[in-house]
């Protein structure tokens, strides 16, 4: 579940209103938006944390 840092509304990542692909951001947009009032925040950290621990294995 991301929490919207705006208004606070909680959704699933699914929800969401991914890679809107028009803030420019080099390497695309990997933010989320909240279906409620378009804030932008970033992706759901679990899965941060999750690519992390991938990177420690390979090293
Ligand atoms: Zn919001």
């Amino acid at each position: 579940m991301i929490r919207c840092g705006f208004c606070g509304h909680e959704f699933p990542e699914d929800e969401g209103i991914r890679s809107c692909g028009k803030c420019g951001k080099p390497g695309g947009c990997r933010m989320v938006r909240c279906p409620k009032c378009f804030y932008e925040n970033p992706p759901e950290p679990k899965s941060l944390k999750t690519l992390k621990k991938l990177f420690e294995k390979i090293k």
